[in-house]
């Protein structure tokens, strides 16, 4: 059995050996988290008229997407499928192409798996607690709790990237972002706040805002704070070192050709695997391989002479996928592959394309109007931790 060596008196004990931090006073804080939220609170469509719908909606849109993408798109959702059962009825592909311009669509498979959950198992409404809330398909604790909290007032907490940020900064806990250990502790944290809260959805929606808009990851604007006298990293000078930058995971890089091919019945499009990225969308003809594949093998592959016309780099949450594009040299009617379908070209705005697939189509200059938010930056809002 190994033999620990005592540690000498005054030397320090192992970082992990230190008593994790606590927030010093949740009462205070979820005072003044209360007084100024209904004051600071941003207008948001989904603010104006809550419902379990809407909330759902739109927590799962905002996940790792900027507010201001997701403001249009939740109007043009909500129109489309105004209830729960709206949305069950629907086809995949029409829910995707509805998606577009958001990115992460694994979100929106998600959604329509909860609709029709609520449709088979809750008469069509939403349930109200966290509980039955976490019990449908695909919604983690912090979405569960966002709704329950938010619209019910169920006294149960969130975390996520922007309340991890504020708790660890209030403790001037140096947590790290991806840490087990500090997001089990962020969420005692957040249970320890809303246990002091009067009401707990307002204190929880006002982590959330205070953590996009004020205490923001860079330059946090402590002086206009309402929690400037409860913060611990403030007064010791440390927020912009809390939280700790989430560990970078190895990135992968790949070799997509895409070959973009308009004949007389619409552009030449493919649908992606049911399942990894892009899963379920259309995209134009693409062989994807470790490393590029000459002409030669492409044309082999297509059966058709090819020019190029573009290339581009789309990067995504772990790969950097190299992109070059690719026309028919000549135009000459040939049968389609098994699978590709044609799309007259006014209709693509309809179709679930990923932006990536629109900027192939883009670099090949097919002549159609991209929609709104498609070429848009992506990331903002952080993710959940805990769903
Ligand atoms: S005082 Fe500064 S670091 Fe502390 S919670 Fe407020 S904005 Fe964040």
């Amino acid at each position: 059995m190994p033999i620990r060596s005592r540690p000498k008196p005054g030397s320090p004990r192992p970082a992990e050996a230190l008593p994790p931090a606590a927030i010093a006073d949740p009462r205070g804080v979820s005072e003044a988290l209360e007084a100024w939220f209904p004051a600071a609170a941003r207008d948001l469509p989904w603010r104006r008229h809550r419902s379990g719908y809407g909330a759902l909606v739109s927590e799962l849109m905002l996940q790792q997407t900027q507010v201001g993408r997701v403001i249009g798109a939740f109007a043009r959702f909500m129109e489309r499928f105004p209830t729960p059962c709206a949305l069950a009825e629907a086809s995949e592909h029409e829910v995707l192409a509805a998606w577009q311009g958001l990115g992460y669509y694994r979100r929106a498979r998600l959604l329509h798996g909860a609709a029709r959950a609520v449709r088979d198992l809750h008469g069509g409404t939403v349930p109200a607690t966290a509980a039955e809330l976490q019990a449908l398909p695909g919604i983690g604790r912090y979405t569960a709790g966002a709704i329950a909290s938010i619209v019910h007032g169920e006294r149960v907490p969130i975390v996520d990237g922007n309340v991890l940020r504020v708790v660890s900064r209030l403790a001037a806990h140096p947590a790290r972002a991806g840490s087990p250990p500090d997001e089990r502790w962020a969420w005692r944290e957040a249970s320890r706040l809303v246990e002091a809260a009067d009401r707990p959805g307002v204190l929880n929606e006002g982590l959330m805002e205070l953590g996009a808009t004020v205490c923001t990851p860079a330059a946090p604007k402590c002086g206009s704070c309402p929690l400037r006298a409860q913060c611990r990293a403030r007064a010791a000078g440390s927020a912009a070192d809390i939280p700790r930058p989430r560990r970078a995971a190895p990135r992968r890089a790949v070799h997509w050709h895409a070959l973009v091919d308009i004949g007389p019945g619409g552009v030449a499009l493919e649908r992606r695997p049911a399942r990894g990225l892009w899963a379920g969308m259309l995209q134009p003809p693409t062989v994807e391989a470790d490393a590029p594949v000459e002409a030669g093998g492409l044309e082999r592959s297509w059966g058709v002479a090819i020019r190029e016309v573009g290339a581009f780099t789309h990067v995504t949450s772990h790969r950097d996928v190299h992109f070059r594009v690719f026309v028919p040299a000549a135009a000459a009617a040939r049968p389609d592959a098994d699978g590709v379908l044609r799309v007259p070209a006014e209709q693509l705005a309809s179709q679930p394309l990923s932006n990536a697939a629109w900027r192939v189509l883009e670099a090949a200059r097919v002549p159609v109007r991209t929609p709104p938010s498609a070429s848009a930056g992506r990331a903002g809002r952080s993710a959940p931790t805990g769903s």
